[in-house]
């Protein structure tokens, strides 16, 4: 037996018992690298999850008065439980998610990384005392955990997106109930365990996989849940904030992106081939950060477009778990119909293929590293998020062209520029309305910066200082003392 079977969790985990769903109901999990069947894990439904936000209600009652030194103790050795089990937990991630091992054991570390920076935010989370109009009485501002929470995950990072809300959410004092995406529900099961090993009292954490639905109108619907935090697509999120509108619950939503990539004909050309690699290739091109629009300013993108080609032609496409992959399958053939349809169109359109283009002989979900060129505002590549290990390059002529062109989209999650001009790195990070800007650099995210977007990306940070704001309530307490 490969050894990280045994962190295959094929239950739920509710009120500190695992179990399965009450209608005896199971889905199955598959590799997709492989398209073998890995494992069946529980249907959840409304019913499941109404039980684990009463588990999640009654562990709260405690769990908000422990202190704030307690949480961090307790939320270090969850830290040390996943960094212990890294090679373990990564195999099970590329098992049933596809990214290269590499990447995945960067994400484990990464999820360790999140719960032990808000393990030290915990133990600064400070109110305000406010000088006072009248002389008789004193003013307090308070920070209060606002209750359970309900964490709607995707596959794409099955582990570092609950780490950035179960950790933001224990530091604060909040539970949790958190459904992960079909494709991935071990990595998130793992969760479980790991936080049996550090000691969480039972209903801190509870997570029910199953129909998204059913669980996810549940946890926006049920007055108990106070706070809805989702990583997800734009359509899925606004569905979210309707429904959780009806009780007024806190929402945090990391939608969907539309990077642009900017190279500056003043820029440092390897280093902005070697951050394009990284922002677009990573994970198959399947990050909501990823790149998706390459605008290369003409003087400078004959040679760009050129050594960009070579070094994607270097791009080992495999199964994540042979050593030296760098490029696994996308996670499903409903990715791959996506990625070919936004080349078709392009082509279609004019645009003309450096690169890959097709599926991977590899078969399956792998789909070839690809550079397009000649990509113009009409076509899919550039309106929508390709999703995949497409490089879509656009040519421009003018700084404030192409501010305009990154900005021309519903989107502002992340955007990328290279240059060496200390005036337009400022002008560029100004004009562009995203949430998260990268000069000179293509992967940025870290647990100390706040990671959000703006316009139909979302609303609220995941993260830093900022991150753990989003599950506190600000208390005015007004005292008398004449
Ligand atoms: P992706 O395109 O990355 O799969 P989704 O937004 O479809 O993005 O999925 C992200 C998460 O949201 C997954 O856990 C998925 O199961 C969940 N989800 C999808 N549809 C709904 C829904 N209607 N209600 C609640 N959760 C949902």
């Amino acid at each position: 037996m490969q050894a990280f079977k045994k962190f295959m969790r094929e239950a739920n985990l509710i009120a500190g018992v695992w179990r399965g769903a009450r209608s005896g109901k199971t889905f199955e999990v598959n590799n997709p690298a492989t398209g073998e069947i890995i494992g069946t894990v529980p249907d959840a439904d409304g019913e499941d999850t109404r039980e684990a936000i009463a588990a999640a209600q009654e562990a709260f009652l405690s769990w908000r008065k422990t202190t704030a030194a307690q949480r961090a103790a307790i939320m270090r050795k969850l830290a040390a439980a996943l960094e212990a089990n890294k090679e373990d937990l990564a195999r099970l991630l590329t098992t049933e998610q596809g990214k290269s091992l590499t990447e995945a054991r960067a994400e484990i570390s990464g999820s360790a990384n999140y719960v032990l920076w808000f393990s030290e935010e915990a133990r600064r989370i400070y109110g305000d005392t406010v000088p006072s109009p009248w002389s008789e009485r004193r003013i307090l501002v308070l920070k209060e955990p606002v209750g359970v929470v309900g964490a709607i995950t995707p596959w794409n990072f099955p582990s570092l997106m609950l780490s950035r809300k179960i950790g933001a959410a224990l530091a604060a004092g909040c539970t949790v109930v958190a459904k992960p995406a079909s494709q991935t529900p071990y990595s998130a099961l793992a969760w479980g365990l790991m936080a049996e090993e550090a000691g969480l009292p039972p209903g801190v954490i509870n997570i029910v996989t199953g129909d998204a639905r059913k669980i996810g109108k549940e946890l926006t619907e049920n007055p108990v849940v106070k706070k809805i935090t989702f990583t997800g697509s734009t359509g899925v999120g606004k569905a979210l904030v309707a429904q959780a509108a009806g009780t007024m619950k806190r929402v945090s939503m990391e939608l969907g992106g539309n990077a642009p990539f900017i190279v500056f004909d003043d820029a440092d050309i390897d280093a902005a081939v070697a951050g394009a690699i990284q922002s677009k290739f990573r994970n198959s091109g399947q990050t909501c950060v990823c790149v998706n629009r390459f605008l290369v300013q003409s003087g400078i993108h004959d040679a760009f477009v050129e050594k960009l080609g070579a070094a994607i032609a270097e791009l080992k496409v495999g199964n994540g778990l042979e050593e030296g992959t760098d490029q696994g399958p996308l996670i499903d053939v409903k990715g791959v119909e996506k990625v070919e349809e936004h080349v078709v169109d392009a082509v279609g359109q004019g645009a003309h293929v450096v690169a890959g283009g097709r599926r991977h002989t590899l078969g399956g979900s792998f789909f070839e590293p690809t550079l397009i060129v000649g990509v113009t505002p009409s076509m899919k590549v550039a309106r929508e998020e390709t999703f995949g290990p497409v490089a879509a390059v656009f040519r421009f002529e003018r700084e404030e062209e192409a501010i305009a062109m990154a900005n021309d989209t519903e989107f502002g999650l992340a955007a990328y520029a290279y240059t060496r001009d200390l005036g337009r790195t400022f002008r560029v990070l100004e004009g562009l309305e995203y949430g998260q800007v990268g000069i000179n650099a293509g992967v940025i995210t870290t647990e100390v910066a706040p990671f959000g977007g703006v316009k139909e990306s979302g609303m609220g940070s995941e993260g830093s200082k900022y991150g753990v704001e989003e599950y506190l309530n600000v208390k005015y307490g007004c005292i008398g003392i004449a």
